[in-house]
């Protein structure tokens, strides 16, 4: 077989569903009656959903088996023990905690480990994450190596933490922080990957300063690949054995399984300290539910108990990270500027570089956005000004840092045909660019604007 460089899906087609063919006068129609905002989309009138990667997977035959065994019982229902089973294997870690979704183990987290004048330290916090982190109280701090700023220089751990700064801000803080977060992958600065010398490094100084280290793992499959395709020393070790080094280093961690695990709905906290899990338990009964279940069906726990072993399959990591790839490659061809090399779960293309003539207040990358969606019926989502630029109090704007539209990929959706298209749809676009027009901001809420925001053609 690896006489063959065609790399192809590694499963066939059991079940179908339609896509949402649309022309491009209703499309147009669509975008102004939403308010320039591709979560007023309703998904039957999308073609190709590139949204999110979040509980959009495609679930195998084996997980819908599972399905039918989901044992429903309140207490003790063996799929609970097989969810367990699946998670120490993976994790190492003992105290296995079922939760619905990610950000219920970050609130549980955090409720019992931050609080006011606590400071949380991070390679990069996911919104959630932060989110939770400060509602308790707590400051989150971000350590987020200086490389992952350089959109275009592909460096191959941007992911990482600077440990330098963490060495230095244990040393000042002390007490005061009580657990350090890596995210695998780094969500944040585009599914870019944390290194194993990184985490091994983090590992020590963590230990030096007796202070625990969590993974938020929700990528943790697509981590362990890249490490192997891109650290010296990985290329012959099997992606298992670096997914369980990975987690060697860590004391806890906390997944969304809407990610890697392959599923539409999940997620679980697992710890190696009995005396924090006991008091985990405690939250999560009264938010989430017996601590057999925490939130999931008995199904639930069956689809993620085999998905965390199929998404280790090196076939179907192979394939996954090179359609990523494939998609670079075929946008850099069509002459559109991307987050440069690209991550584990998508690709952003940096619309301040393809349409320079739209100022940040415009939102250079909400208007791409709707663009790609007026012309190819491709949803895809702005990560720049209208999500994280602000205004200050005089009312002048201040734009985020970079203006990217981020393709996520959905695991085991879309086949090549999908993503040739999606390419030949950019290329056009990128021939367009110069009479793409801005969008001006008609209403915003105060927070998580982007999700509620009603934009409208700026005057040329
Ligand atoms: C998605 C995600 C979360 C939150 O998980 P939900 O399942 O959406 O609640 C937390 N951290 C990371 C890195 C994520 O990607």
């Amino acid at each position: 077989m690896a006489a063959f460089k065609t790399i192809i899906e590694p499963f066939k087609i059991k079940s179908v569903e339609p896509l949402g063919f649309t022309t491009e006068s209703e499309r147009a129609r669509l975008l102004a009656e939403g308010g320039y905002n591709l979560f007023n989309i309703p998904a039957a009138k999308v073609l190709i959903d590139l949204l999110t990667d979040s509980g959009t997977s495609a679930m195998s035959a084996e997980q819908w088996a599972g399905m039918m065994r989901g044992d429903e019982s309140y207490a003790g229902a063996s799929s609970f023990y097989r969810f367990e089973a699946a998670v120490r294997e993976l994790t190492g870690l003992r105290e296995v905690i079922p939760v619905h979704q990610g950000r219920a183990a970050e609130r549980i987290l955090f409720e019992l480990l931050g609080g006011k004048g606590r400071v949380i330290i991070a390679n990069t916090h996911f919104d959630t994450t932060r989110a939770n982190v400060e509602v308790s109280g707590a400051q989150a701090r971000d350590l987020t190596v200086p490389e992952a700023a350089k959109i275009s220089v592909p460096y191959p751990f941007k992911g990482n933490i600077d440990t330098l700064a963490l060495e230095g801000c244990l040393r000042e803080l002390g007490d005061r922080v009580p657990l350090v977060i890596m995210t695998v992958t780094n969500n944040s600065v585009g599914g870019q990957p944390v290194s194993m010398a990184n985490l091994r490094e983090t590992g020590r100084i963590c230990r030096d300063y007796k202070v625990p280290l969590f993974l938020d793992c929700a990528r943790f499959a697509e981590n362990a690949w890249l490490i192997k395709q891109r650290e010296p020393g990985f290329a012959g070790v099997p992606v298992r054995d670096i997914a369980r080094e990975m987690f060697s280093y860590c004391q806890g961690a906390w997944m969304s399984s809407k990610k890697d695990a392959l599923v539409n709905m999940g997620g679980f906290l697992a710890l190696s300290d009995a005396a924090l899990a006991k008091k985990a338990r405690e939250v999560l009964i009264v938010g989430e539910g017996f601590p057999t279940y925490g939130g999931l069906s008995g199904r639930d726990l069956e689809a993620v108990a085999i998905g965390l072993g199929e998404v280790l399959s090196e076939e179907y990591l192979s394939y996954r990270i090179r359609s990523i790839e494939y998609l670079g490659e075929g946008l850099r061809k069509a002459g559109v500027p991307i987050v440069e090399p690209t991550g584990g779960h998508g690709v952003y293309v940096d619309a301040k570089a393809l349409l320079p003539h739209i100022p940040p207040r415009l939102y250079p990358a909400q208007a791409l956005a709707c663009e790609i969606y007026r012309l190819g019926g491709i949803r895809t989502v702005e990560i720049g000004s209208l999500m994280f630029g602000r205004k200050n109090k005089d009312g002048s704007f201040v734009p985020a840092k970079a203006e990217l539209v981020r393709m996520a990929i959905p695991r085991r959706v879309y086949t090549q045909s999908h993503i040739d298209y999606v390419i030949e749809v950019f290329g056009e676009l990128a021939r367009r660019a110069p009479d793409i027009r801005g969008l001006d901001l008609i209403e915003a809420s105060e927070h998580l604007a982007h999700f509620t925001a009603k934009l409208a053609p700026a005057a040329p």
